[in-house]
């Protein structure tokens, strides 16, 4: 059975005390393992890339930058390569796969701007012969810790932009989903990074732990699900280190009588199905504003039962299987949980029959949902919609603002004023006017509020370069002109 490896110090490792499963998961078969490492492992790979930082900080911001443009062409060239990984761990079908990497790239292209990103200030003369000056500097050795959803995109928000402000990297990808991580490593490598700049350390809990707590670790940058960001967030802080910590979701789109019922039918669809709802966008409630909601349901219902589910290798496919077994039973029990709790089952996902063993499960349609009903409180990360019916507007954005997560939501309106309304009104990070998963592009900043980012800055583009790097301001005053022992002009004193 092929052995997904670390890679540290520019070197594949790939024995290790303990293994974990990775399946395919629309087969169902478990194909590969991948070496789970040990605190010591992870000590080496620590001190790999402390003992790689001095030369890369001082390697010149043009050799840095153009490390950046040649790992484009590379993952650019060979991005039918890495979307086949993902599609054979994830699941996700290729095309989603692609789009993912493509969505990567944007922060390596924002990476390859470094010399823009890391320019300092400078103040002439703030008192008699004294200038002031800010230069930014790395933090040092970064630890990036991500989830399994996104298994190339993810480690691509992190490690452009660490890297490009010079810092060192651990990245400690999802075991579920592990060996996209080490393809980028060597493609940066073959790109001329050198050894010990990026490593990759396989492995869970054990392995994270070790790099919350080791002192050679000066930042972490994470996502996943909420609980574990938060006490990610409070035990690398307790720590002494810097911490961003991106948490789940439950993303609203909120369509008022006025839409664009088509536009909104086909948005919900594909951003409540796609990639199997496992998207930290993917919209999960379906906010339905006075009128249109039985129109919008039954249209949206049309739509559900023409959605192909299939192996995300089949070109067919609009949708894959969920990630394990455990998770898709996990999702289904949501949609059974729900009409106990009041709700009404419009589709049933779990009677779709799928002709495999793979983690399939079809998409569910759940109307008449209410806060307190677990269809709605919790972060279900599967193909499951819930409608909620509201009379007004501010009922709407009410319901919005009372939730805990605080990542994305969408409106869709035909009318101007109410979205830039909505736009000042709503409590989250990242808002779309009829875009149903407004994720920003790679020069602007990615993040949620409440409970979906434990931490200040949001991740990539320009909170990233604050992220990785510490202001250092040097006040500078020189001796007196007239005592220069070069002839400034100035009358020399005896
Ligand atoms: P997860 O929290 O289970 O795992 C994330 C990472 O943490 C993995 O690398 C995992 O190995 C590690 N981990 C898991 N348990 C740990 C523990 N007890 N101690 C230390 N480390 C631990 O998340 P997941 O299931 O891989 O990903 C799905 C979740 O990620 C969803 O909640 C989704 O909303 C969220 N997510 C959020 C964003 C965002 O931008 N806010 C983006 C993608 C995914």
């Amino acid at each position: 059975m092929q052995t997904i490896p670390h890679y540290i110090n520019g070197s594949r490792v790939a024995d290790a005390e303990r293994f974990g499963p990775v399946f395919n998961p629309a087969t169902g078969e478990q194909e590969k393992q991948v070496a789970l490492a040990s605190a010591a492992r992870v000590e080496e790979a620590i001190a790999a890339a402390k003992a790689a930082l001095p030369a890369w900080r001082a390697t010149s911001l043009a050799k840095r930058t153009n490390i950046f443009f040649r790992v484009r062409e590379i993952l650019t060239q060979r991005k039918a390569e890495l979307a086949a990984i993902l599609t054979s761990e994830h699941g996700k079908v290729l095309s989603d796969a692609e789009g993912e990497i493509s969505r990567g790239l944007e922060n390596i292209e924002f990476a390859t701007g470094l010399s823009h990103m890391l320019k300092g200030e400078r103040s002439e003369q703030v008192s008699s012969g004294v200038d002031v000056h800010s230069v930014r500097q790395p933090v040092g050795v970064v630890a990036c810790i991500t989830p399994f959803n996104f298994p190339a995109m993810v480690p691509l928000w992190m490690i452009g932009s660490a890297l490009a402000c010079g810092n060192t990297v651990l990245l400690k990808p999802s075991e579920k989903d592990p060996s996209s991580a080490v393809f980028i490593a060597e493609v940066f490598a073959e790109a001329g990074l050198p050894a010990g700049v990026l490593n990759v350390v396989q492995g869970d809990k054990e392995a994270v732990d070790v790099l919350l707590e080791h002192r050679d670790v000066k930042a972490v940058s994470f996502v996943g699900s909420t609980p574990i960001a938060q006490s990610i967030y409070k035990r690398a802080a307790d720590h002494g280190k810097r911490v961003q910590a991106l948490g789940g979701a439950k993303n609203h789109m909120v369509v008022l009588p006025d839409a664009d019922l088509d536009m909104a039918a086909d948005a919900a669809i594909s951003a409540a199905y796609g990639s199997a709802g496992e998207r930290c966008m993917a919209v999960s409630v379906l906010v339905a504003v006075g009128s249109i909601a039985d129109d919008l349901v039954a249209a949206i219902k049309g739509r559900m039962a023409t959605l192909k589910i299939g192996p995300g290798t089949d070109p067919a496919s609009q949708m894959g299987p969920l990630i394990t077994a455990e998770h898709r039973d996990k999702v289904g029990s949501y949609v059974a949980g729900a009409e106990n709790e009041g709700a009404i089952v419009v589709v049933d996902g779990r009677e779709q029959r799928f002709n495999s063993n793979g983690f399939f499960i079809g998409v569910s349609l759940v109307d008449h949902v209410k806060p307190g009903m677990r269809v709605y409180d919790d972060e279900i990360f599967g193909p499951v919609l819930s409608v909620v019916r509201v009379d007004t507007y501010s009922d709407a954005v009410s319901l919005v603002n009372d939730n805990e997560f605080g990542n994305g939501v969408a409106i869709f309106t035909r009318d101007g004023g109410a979205a830039r309304q909505f736009e000042f009104d709503v409590e989250a990070g990242m808002v779309g006017v009829n875009v149903p998963i407004p994720v920003p592009v790679g020069t602007f900043s990615f993040g949620g509020w409440k409970n979906s980012l434990f931490g200040d800055t949001h991740m990539y583009g320009p909170d990233s370069i604050r992220f990785y790097t510490r202001g250092k301001v040097v006040t500078t005053r020189w001796p007196d002109p007239a005592t220069s022992v070069i002839d400034l002009g100035f009358p020399q004193v005896d």
